[in-house]
């Protein structure tokens, strides 16, 4: 029996496999590339996805410059160099959602200019997008992950006072949010942010605010009071208690046991 497996292991090793040539390689690549549709919206979930839209880029034109809305959202390691050359292959995205995994590149944005960018969202750093921020000033809806590793928000050197519409944590509203904002959406990030404190904070009212979206920890009693004083137009308000962000050494706000 094992006499029978090598002999049919040497004859299938005798086979000669046909050469591809260089233009059947060519047409291989190009029904490949024609696989992925000229569409306005794309998603990016790996790697195979990106290098199917950078080949199909390549032998046609339209499929980069119809996208407008690319979301790219990876969940494991990828090349920096592909992903920043999908980036480049899209001149005309108005919305960019960028969600990549840890560790996060260098300044993967940098140097990409979008003349039609409404949106971005993006778990990375504040470090890594302020350059990118103000190459892009079209951006009128923002919406961030956690801050990083900076002791303060470096967001403070960006010019955001034209953008409306902001998506930011808590504890880098401080430097986010300005005068023309009309809607905010403030996360919890950090254990221990006590947001009332954080909205006494702001030297001044925000009259034009008028969607307010917070998170809040279940200690802090002084919500209500500070949110009135922050945005006191505000219409429509939205409030989420985070009972894995209570600081321990408050008392429960009075309120809320009835
Ligand atoms: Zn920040």
């Amino acid at each position: 029996m094992p006499a029978k497996c090598s002999q049919r292991k040497r004859v299938l090793t005798n086979i000669a496999l046909p050469a591809v040539t260089r233009s059947q390689r060519k047409r291989m690549t190009e029904r490949a590339a024609s696989a992925v549709e000229v569409q306005e919206v794309l998603r990016f979930e790996n790697v195979g996805h990106i290098k199917k839209f950078i080949a199909s880029a390549g032998s046609n034109s339209n499929v980069s410059t119809t996208l407008e809305h690319l979301t790219i959202e990876l969940q494991n390691s990828y090349p920096l160099r592909i992903l920043s050359t999908a980036l480049h292959l899209a001149p005309n995205l108005t919305d960019l959602i960028l969600i990549l995994p840890t560790p996060f590149p260098g300044r993967v944005l940098d140097g990409l200019v979008f003349v039609h960018l409404q949106l971005l969202k993006t778990n990375l750093p504040h470090n890594r997008i302020t350059t990118f921020l103000s190459a892009n000033p079209s951006i009128r809806f923002l919406d961030l992950g956690p801050c990083g590793k900076t002791h303060t928000c470096p967001l403070k050197s960006a010019n955001l006072s034209r953008i409306p519409d902001i998506r930011c944590p808590i504890e880098c509203s401080l430097t986010v949010v300005h005068l023309g904002a009309v809607r905010v959406r403030a996360d919890l990030c950090r254990p221990g942010t006590v947001v009332s404190t954080i909205l006494r904070s702001f030297p001044i009212s925000f009259f034009a605010v008028y969607i307010l979206s917070l998170q809040f920890n279940g200690t802090d009693d002084d919500i209500l009071a500070s949110i009135a004083r922050f945005v006191p137009m505000v219409r429509i308000l939205r409030l989420w208690e985070r009972a894995d962000y209570v600081d321990s050494h408050r008392s429960r706000r009075s309120y809320s046991d009835g």
